[in-house]
């Protein structure tokens, strides 16, 4: 079967056409500047890339014409009908408290996401504007939700709750919720079967860290603790958010800046991290490439970003009562072989112990890295969440 994969953002729309027989992917791209000037689709199948620039594209609903036109285009294409697409998988942001696994697309399902609109307010309606664009165009093909939340639900109440009235919990549902969580759950099941501990107790932490980071403590493959929170602004330093802070610190700068909050929490989200302290960029090859060049400001940016990380390990390692094994991905977890070793740096202690040579070679494939004897396994997992939502679909849709 064919599964196709949307991930709609409010201005952008992702796609991937994937094969299940083979689990490999026949065509992917990307629409983006929807219903603003300069709209253009990227269209890429097999080693070729295929560009579209109409005059505008007012809507999702055109964005998915435009894909579906460039799948069956007779030059560029690489199905000859819709009805080729089996299925079709859809990454949404919050399922809230209410989806704990994927599901079936039904009015239902559409409702609690509207209903999680205020949990997830930029990303939630683009996702339903993506499910909509699809069913107006591929009426009869069945579609699954996949939430970014929806692994996290098993975390436990000490996990979750904030220490602020819990009021707040039972009116407005903040709590922690974490994200990433199809990440997470595709790299923590293959981390149980690479380590023979599928059925078997299991102490793991996992490292997505990529442009967003988060890590996630999983006992016997669920989440029992996760570092990003309400949203996904809370945990360790990322590309352009801060991460953990006193939430005074919001005042502090609205008051001296002269920023509303919402305005304070864009700078916390969009320019903060590794950009606002390194000054460099947001990218972490740029701030390494700075650092290499003696930018002093990115090397102590490049230190924060490992401490935090490694603070994260050592709390969930006694949260958990024990720490079986490390899992670094995405794009800098499964790339940046000194930034994994500059996080394990001083968890000796623990039981890790890294084989530096190994580390500094393996780059975006699966690997072990940690030294024969050591206590604590560590390995690079490459994620693949496309993959994960594309194994969903296949799942729900054959039932
Ligand atoms: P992601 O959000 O998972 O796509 O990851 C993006 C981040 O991965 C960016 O900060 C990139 O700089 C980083 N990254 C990708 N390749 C490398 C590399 N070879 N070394 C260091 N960082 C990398």
């Amino acid at each position: 079967m064919k599964i196709l994969i949307i991930n709609a953002g409010s201005s952008s729309l992702k796609y991937q056409l994937i094969d299940m027989d083979h689990e490999s992917i026949i065509a992917k791209g990307l629409v983006e500047r929807i219903g603003i000037e300069g709209g253009k689709l990227t269209h890429k199948y097999g080693d070729k890339t295929y560009t579209v620039t109409p005059d505008a594209i007012k809507d999702h609903t055109e964005a998915m014409n435009l894909v579906l036109e460039a799948l069956l285009s007779k030059e560029h294409g690489v199905i000859s009908s819709i009805s080729e697409i089996g299925a079709v998988g859809h990454r949404v942001l919050h399922g809230g408290e209410k989806f704990t696994a994927s599901c079936i697309i039904d009015q239902a399902c559409m409702d609690a996401i509207e209903e999680n609109i205020p949990l997830g307010p930029l990303h939630n309606p683009a996702n339903l504007m993506g499910i909509r664009a699809c069913q107006a165009v591929m009426p009869d093909t069945p579609m699954v939700a996949v939430f970014d939340t929806a692994f996290h639900q098993t975390m436990p109440r000490t996990s979750y709750l904030y220490g602020v009235p819990y009021e707040y919990y039972e009116k407005y549902h903040i709590r922690r919720y974490g994200f990433h969580g199809t990440s997470h759950r595709f790299v923590s099941a293959r981390a149980l079967e690479v380590l023979g501990l599928k059925d078997k107790p299991s102490k793991i932490v996992i490292c997505h860290l990529g442009n967003g980071s988060s890590l996630s403590a999983c006992v016997d493959g669920k989440c029992f603790d996760t570092s990003m929170g309400l949203t996904p602004l809370e945990g360790v330093l990322m590309g352009t958010r801060s991460g953990d802070l006193d939430p005074a610190v919001v005042e502090c700068i609205a008051n001296n800046e002269h920023l509303t909050p919402s305005e304070t929490l864009n700078v916390l989200n969009k320019k903060s991290g590794l950009l606002g302290l390194s000054g460099v960029s947001s990218d972490m090859r740029d701030v390494r490439s700075a650092a290499a060049e003696g930018n002093a400001m990115a090397k102590v940016t490049l230190d924060i970003w490992a401490y935090r990380i490694r603070k994260y390990i050592g709390a969930y390692a006694a949260a958990m009562g024990g720490l079986d094994a490390i899992i670094f991905t995405a794009g800098i977890g499964e790339n940046d072989g000194e930034g994994r070793a500059d996080v394990l740096k001083g968890l000796e202690f623990l039981g890790v112990k890294l084989d530096a040579e190994k580390n500094a070679k393996v780059r975006g494939v699966e690997a072990e890295i940690s030294a024969p004897d050591s206590k604590v396994k560590v390995w690079v997992i490459p994620t693949n969440e496309e993959l994960a939502i594309a194994r969903d679909t296949l799942m729900l849709t054959s039932k």
